[in-house]
């Protein structure tokens, strides 16, 4: 699904590398969750793999079911089956939710050949996708994330997730923040996601998630590279000991 070889990422404005050789691989169906120390590189893999500009890729390769990622625009990553739930999601106002969703969603099926989603059935799936998030009808009205809390936005985050149906779903620390039942909320819309044709990259500090969203491998990335990659237990290695001893192993 997502090949990630030697990806190198500087700073487009500073002369400042960030990502130093990233190789990540996750197959079909699969959930790989990314843990790592403040400023080692995460949010940047997560936009540069969605677009977002102000970062100069120097050097490897990313691709989506064998399509170049690198050189298309964000609209068109997301149209192949890219998605990402920001870290600190975006407030838009002037815009409603409903509305905001309802577009991205036909821009999609447009982007795909497929026909727009009629009123109706658009306005059914999304009253129950959000149901399921314990978003009530007064959220959906609202602009996009304004005034929403913490936990609000990540859910929102998760809801557009649902309703865009990615095949490639990258989740950046969308439990910070978050209280246990609605983490538990988040974690029970992403297993709800998980299918044989979709696949999760979920950035996270916390074991705590991991505990509702099971992973199939578990990475620590460190100084821009993954330094580590192993099983769920990994995850609880670092619960209990920190990174310490992983720096220093790789050091
Ligand atoms: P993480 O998500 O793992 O905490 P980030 O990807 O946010 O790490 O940041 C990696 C490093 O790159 C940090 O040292 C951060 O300060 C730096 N960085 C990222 N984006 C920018 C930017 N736009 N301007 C300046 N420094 C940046
Ligand atoms: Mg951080
Ligand atoms: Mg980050």
């Amino acid at each position: 699904m997502l090949e990630i070889k030697g990806l190198t990422v500087d700073l487009q404005d500073e002369d400042k590398s960030i990502l130093k050789g990233v190789d990540l691989t996750v197959p079909a169906g699969e959930v790989h969750a990314i843990m790592g120390p403040n400023g080692s590189g995460k949010s940047t893999l997560s936009y540069v793999l969605s677009g977002k500009d102000g970062y100069a890729v120097t050097g490897g390769t990313a691709t989506l079911n064998g399509i170049d990622l690198l050189e298309m625009e964000p609209e068109e990553r997301a149209a192949a089956g890219l998605f990402l739930a920001f870290q600190y999601p975006v407030e838009i106002p002037g815009v409603g939710n409903m509305t905001f969703l309802r577009t991205a969603v036909n821009a999609q099926r447009k982007a795909r050949g497929e026909d727009e989603l009629s009123a109706g059935d658009f306005l059914k799936s999304v009253r129950a996708k959000a149901k399921d998030l314990q978003i009530d009808a007064d959220m959906l009205k609202r602009p996009v994330n304004v005034g929403f809390s913490g936990g609000e936005k990540k859910r929102n985050e998760i809801l557009q997730m649902a309703m865009l149906e990615p095949k490639m779903c990258i989740l950046d620390e969308t439990d910070s923040g978050l209280d246990v039942d609605a983490m538990k909320l988040v974690a029970d819309g992403v297993n709800a996601l998980r299918s044989e044709g979709r696949s999760f990259l979920v950035i996270t500090h916390y074991q705590r998630l991991l505990d509702h969203i099971k992973p199939d491998v578990v990475h620590i990335m460190a100084h821009g590279r993954i330094i580590k990659s192993g099983g769920p237990e990994l995850a609880l290695e670092v619960e209990n000991n920190g990174y310490a001893d992983l720096l220093a192993e790789e050091a």
